[in-house]
This record gives C-alpha cells, sequence and structure tokens, in this order.
C-alpha cells in the first residue's frame, strides 16, 4: 500500500515522540511492504512563531494530499500569555472543524505490567479494556448564544447545551459499529433526568440500539458512570457519550492506565482522513529532554493504520510488540522505572519486540 501521512510535531515534547512514532511507521512499512510517504508540517505554537497562524494555509493544503494526519502535541508557556490574540489550542480547534472531526475514539487498557502504576487498586482495573467515544464537534462548547451581561442582578455568563438528532445519532452509530468487533456492549451515558438535549441523546441511541439487536445497549446518567469508572470499569467496553461529559469522563479513565504516556486516540469525521494523536499535552517540563514515553503516539500509529488505513494486521502487531516490551521491563520515567529508558530506548524497545515477531 501506499500512503501520504501528515505528521504535526507540534510543540514541546511533540518532535520527540513524533520521531519514535516515525521509527515505528518505517519499520511496519519495510516489514509489509508498505510505500508510506510523510509531509511534515507547521501547527500550534511554532506554527505562530514560523507564519503568525497556528493552522498555516500550507498545513491545511497538505491535508488534501494526504491518507491520514498524526500529531503530537501543541501549546507550552511560551505562547500562554492571555492577551495573546492567537493561540496554539486555536490551531487544534481549527483542524477538528475544518476536517469534521465529530467523534474522538480513546482505548483504555489496563496493561498488566503497569497495574501498579495506577493510583487504583490491582484488582480494581485488571483486565480494563474501554473504548471511550466522545463526541466532538457539538454540545456544550459550540452552542449558541454564548455571552456574557451586567443585568441589575450582577453579571450573568450564557453558555448553550444543543444537539442535532443527526449530531446525535452520527456518533453513537459509530460506538455500535466499534462495539461490534469488540465485546459488544454499548453504554450511553447521559444526564436524562434532567437536560432536555439528553432527553434527545436517549432517544435516539435507544433508536439506533434497535437496529442492532446483537449489541446490548445500556443507559447510564454520568454521575453513576463516573463513580462506575473507579469502583469496576471492567464491565464497560465501548462508551459513547456528549463532548463535555466525555471530555471529563475520558480524563477520568485516563487514569486506570496508570500514566498520561500510554494513551493513544483518534478523532474520525465527516470525510476519509482522521487525526491521531496522544491524549498528553506538550509536556513542556520534560520538552527537549528526550525522556517523554512515546507509547501513546506509538499505539496512535496503530489506530491510524487500523482507521485510516485499514491494516489491522499490522496495528494489532505495533500494540502486541508495546505489550511485549512492557513485559520485558521497558520503562520510561514516568512508569516509575529506576533506570528509565529514554524516548528513543523506549521506542527501541518496541520496534526490537516488532523485529522478533512471526512476521
Ligand atoms: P501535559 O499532558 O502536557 O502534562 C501533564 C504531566 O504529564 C506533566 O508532568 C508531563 O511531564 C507529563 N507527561 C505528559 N505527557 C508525557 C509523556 N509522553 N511522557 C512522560 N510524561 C508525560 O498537560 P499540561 O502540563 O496541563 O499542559 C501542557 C501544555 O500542553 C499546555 O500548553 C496545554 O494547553 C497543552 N495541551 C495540549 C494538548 C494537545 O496538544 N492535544 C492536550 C492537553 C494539553
Amino acid at each position: 500500500m501506499q500512503a501520504n501521512i501528515v505528521l504535526l510535531p507540534g510543540d514541546g515534547v511533540g518532535p520527540e515522540i513524533v520521531s519514535a512514532a516515525k521509527l515505528i511507521f518505517d519499520a511496519v512499512a519495510r516489514r509489509h511492504h508498505h510505500d508510506f510517504r510523510y509531509d511534515e508540517q507547521l501547527i500550534g505554537g511554532i506554527a505562530i512563531d514560523e507564519t503568525g497562524d497556528p493552522l498555516p494555509p500550507a498545513t491545511r493544503a497538505a491535508f488534501e494530499r494526504a491518507d491520514a494526519v498524526l500529531l503530537g502535541a501543541v501549546g507550552g508557556p511560551r505562547w500562554d500569555d492571555p492577551k495573546a490574540s492567537v493561540r496554539p489550542e486555536q490551531g487544534l480547534l481549527a483542524l477538528r472543524k475544518s476536517l469534521g472531526l465529530y467523534a474522538n475514539l480513546r482505548p483504555v487498557t489496563a496493561y498488566d505490567e503497569l497495574l501498579d502504576a495506577s493510583p487504583l487498586r490491582r484488582e480494581r482495573i485488571e483486565g480494563v479494556d474501554m473504548l471511550m467515544v466522545r463526541e466532538l464537534t457539538g454540545g456544550l462548547y459550540f452552542g449558541e448564544p454564548r455571552s456574557r451581561s451586567t443585568t441589575p442582578q450582577g453579571v450573568r455568563a450564557v453558555d448553550t447545551l444543543e444537539y442535532t438528532d443527526f449530531e446525535v445519532r452520527r456518533v453513537v452509530e459509530l460506538a455500535f459499529r466499534l462495539a461490534a468487533g469488540r465485546r459488544r456492549l454499548v453504554t450511553s451515558v447521559d444526564k436524562a433526568n434532567v437536560l432536555e438535549s439528553s432527553r434527545l441523546w436517549r432517544e435516539v441511541a435507544t433508536d439506533v440500539g434497535a437496529a442492532h439487536a446483537d449489541i446490548t445497549l445500556e443507559h447510564q446518567l454520568v454521575d453513576s458512570a463516573a463513580m462506575r469508572l473507579v469502583t469496576a470499569p471492567k464491565e464497560f467496553d465501548v462508551i459513547v457519550t456528549e463532548n463535555m461529559f466525555g471530555d471529563i469522563l475520558s480524563d477520568e479513565a485516563s487514569v486506570l492506565a496508570g500514566s498520561l504516556g500510554m494513551l493513544p486516540s483518534a478523532s474520525l469525521g465527516e470525510g476519509t482522513l482522521g487525526v491521531y494523536e496522544p491524549i498528553h499535552g506538550s509536556a513542556p517540563d520534560i520538552a527537549g529532554k528526550g525522556v517523554a514515553n512515546p507509547v501513546a503516539t506509538i499505539l496512535s500509529v496503530a489506530m491510524l493504520l487500523r482507521h485510516s488505513l485499514g491494516l489491522e494486521a499490522e496495528a494489532a502487531s505495533i500494540e502486541a510488540a508495546v505489550t511485549q516490551a512492557l513485559a520485558a521491563g521497558a520503562r520510561t520515567a514516568d512508569l516509575g522505572a529506576e533506570r528509565p529508558l529514554s524516548t528513543l530506548g523506549m521506542a527501541e524497545a518496541v520496534l526490537a519486540a516488532l523485529d522478533s515477531a512471526a512476521p
């Protein structure tokens, strides 16, 4: 297969983890005789420094020729001035908007080798294997009107929580398609006892569920879902929920895996172009030291191969290599290692595991 991949290293540890991930791409290409072509472009703070625009025209133009996008991270103290008119995060929002990325997928796996790195008890998290599907372009973060005004009663701020049945249906349908390849359980999370938008969400989810008799659908209120995530996380398979609930619950779920440095994500949407990135930020406190954990980015490569290029066997081989490298004791500093590996060292441990697997 020939594929064009846009690489967006971005800021902070972004360039370090993306170059580690590129080694994995290259190894998969060699092993399976694929021709992956890379097009490295600017996003975030570095794009502001070099062009004044956090998502410059050249980057947007590269998407036209791309099959998939791998992103590192954006942001950092250098661009944190609250008075600045352009900020790195605007590049990320513009990227999601311009590509119509309405669903964010975050798999959360508790690796046996890392159970003690989580603040939760081993027996609670052993065997956790869930997929969070968060709606990404609707709800409270985008609804209009939003305003602030001064009234006789004081300052008043307004945000609007809005969903159409179309927006709910497309993301819930995606969750069902993904559940079909897993343990066939969808948990739809809402606040239908209070919110009108959640009552619509539940109606649409029920309707989609009726068309998938082979997949179990359960509804859960967001407050009890938050509790169940830490008391009985193994019970979940696919969780689908609206934007803000997903934002909060997916960060809560990330704790189950022990480190932010372990968790990949995929943002999928209207077009065929998906964006893949670790869930963590630019980690300015460790940037430039070569110590960041590259595994979240490496696992994002696996998601890219699976969801954008349809290369399931290659994706699974990367995931197996990560598990094997961990089992062999490979650890970066965030995983509590006594003699931690560097970013490159960890990538090389995954490469060695890839090479040792049967072709
Ligand atoms: P962060 O995720 O960058 O870092 C939080 C903590 O986790 C830090 O101690 C960091 O060193 C550690 N960490 C993160 N990734 C790691 C890795 N791969 N290996 C080892 N340790 C890792 O979150 P933050 O500090 O709140 O944000 C820093 C910057 O990143 C901010 O400018 C923020 O806006 C931005 N950010 C960007 C994204 C994105 O690009 N998608 C997401 C979140 C935050």
